[in-house]
């Protein structure tokens, strides 16, 4: 089920101040996808989010799901969150630790009075999906965190919603449980083909599960796109930083060659992937660090750059290396068996589709 958001703001009055928790939003999220809202803490996603379930009415907008208008300022319409036909999961703890798991996963159906023999085929059904079946009896609080998530999930499905949503389900487990969670997560919503709004400011976790995603900040959608779209061909200076390490260098714009855009910075001259930018425009390189490959001695090519390594980090899959070239300090990753010291003089060819320029 699609969803459409025009105009949409939400104000708070709070100490004497005005905070502007969304800004005018108009997004469409399209139906049957796992669609992410990524940003920064405070941005407006969690007030977002409880606008589409109803639990905040906007100060304007209107908001569609499917066919159905649920809110209109000004038509005066706002469908009470029961009647919207959604599922939530929140953060852990969001299940009930004195009830067992059958009670858990059957609330929302018991507050429909549906009755007592299909609330028992349903949840075993919806158990079985989240793989816990059998655990009906269990105690929430004698399972694991990954197990009380699934509860979670299972009890925002149960009710076969036509949408289901999620405010960082993940952030109260511990890093491996998370990408276990993660993964799972991933594979259960792609089984259910349903549309599913996620929020999060992990970055990773955005990349990872996502179909789309947007970016927000200061109440207001930034950009949006697919995940590798939004890595690795960004229209912002904010999002290609937001969405993953990257090296920002000053650059300005000399012209075109050869298809591609030619910078010059602190690296000297560079091709860069071809933008439509004013020739002696003010513009950002931005260079991911795994694709500074370091090599020793003279590397080949076009864009090629020397410098020296003046700091490495060993962190287990790679080497994090500062390379000092000229004013600028970049972050490359590199092999951790590549045989470089620090201190080393080194080369590295930067290939034009990996050099993304940005509007200022
Ligand atoms: P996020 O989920 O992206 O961290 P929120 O949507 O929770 O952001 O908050 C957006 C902004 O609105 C923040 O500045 C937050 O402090 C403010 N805010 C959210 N809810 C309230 C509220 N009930 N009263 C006052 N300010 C609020
Ligand atoms: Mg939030």
């Amino acid at each position: 089920m699609e969803i459409r958001i025009q105009g949409v703001s939400k104000r708070y009055f709070s100490a004497g101040k005005t905070i502007t928790a969304l800004d005018n939003v108009t997004l469409t999220i399209p139906a049957n996808q796992i669609f992410t809202l990524l940003g920064p803490s405070g941005c407006g996603k969690t007030t977002l989010l409880r606008c589409i379930v109803g639990l905040e009415a906007p100060d304007t907008g209107e908001i569609m799901i499917g066919d159905e208008l649920v809110f209109s300022k000004d038509k005066n319409i706002s469908v009470p969150t029961e009647k919207r036909g959604l599922g939530m999961v929140f953060q852990t703890y969001a299940i009930w630790p004195h009830m067992n798991v059958f009670n858990n996963v059957a609330y929302p159906l018991q507050i429909r009075n549906v009755a007592k023999d299909v609330v028992r085929e349903r949840v075993a059904k919806t158990l079985a999906f989240v793989r816990l079946e059998g655990m009906e009896q269990r105690p929430a609080t004698k399972l694991s965190g990954g197990q009380q998530q699934r509860v979670a999930l299972a009890r925002a499905l149960v009710a076969e919603p036509k949408v289901i949503l999620f405010d960082e389900p993940l952030s109260n487990l511990d890093a491996k449980l998370r990408e276990e969670t993660r993964k799972e997560l991933r594979a259960f919503l792609a089984k259910l083909k349903i549309t599913a709004v996620y929020v999060t400011h992990d970055r990773i976790e955005a990349l990872a599960l996502s179909d789309t995603i947007a970016i927000m900040r200061d109440g207001k959608i930034i950009e949006v796109g697919a995940p590798k779209r939004i890595y690795f061909d960004a229209q912002h200076r904010f999002v290609a930083d937001f969405i993953g390490r990257a090296n920002l260098i000053q650059a300005r714009v000399r012209g075109e060659e050869g298809g591609h855009t030619i910078v010059d910075c602190g690296l000297g001259t560079i091709a860069c992937e071809r933008r439509d930018m004013p020739v002696g425009s003010e513009v950002t390189l931005c260079l991911r660090p795994e694709f500074i490959r370091l090599a020793r001695g003279a590397a080949h090519g076009t864009n090629v750059v020397s410098g020296r390594v003046e700091s490495l980090v060993f962190v287990g899959e790679a080497y994090e290396a500062e390379v000092r070239v000229g004013n600028e300090l970049l972050l490359a990753k590199i092999d951790p068996d590549a045989n470089i010291e620090e201190g080393a003089a080194v080369s590295f060819a930067l290939d034009p589709a990996h050099c993304l320029l940005l509007a200022i």
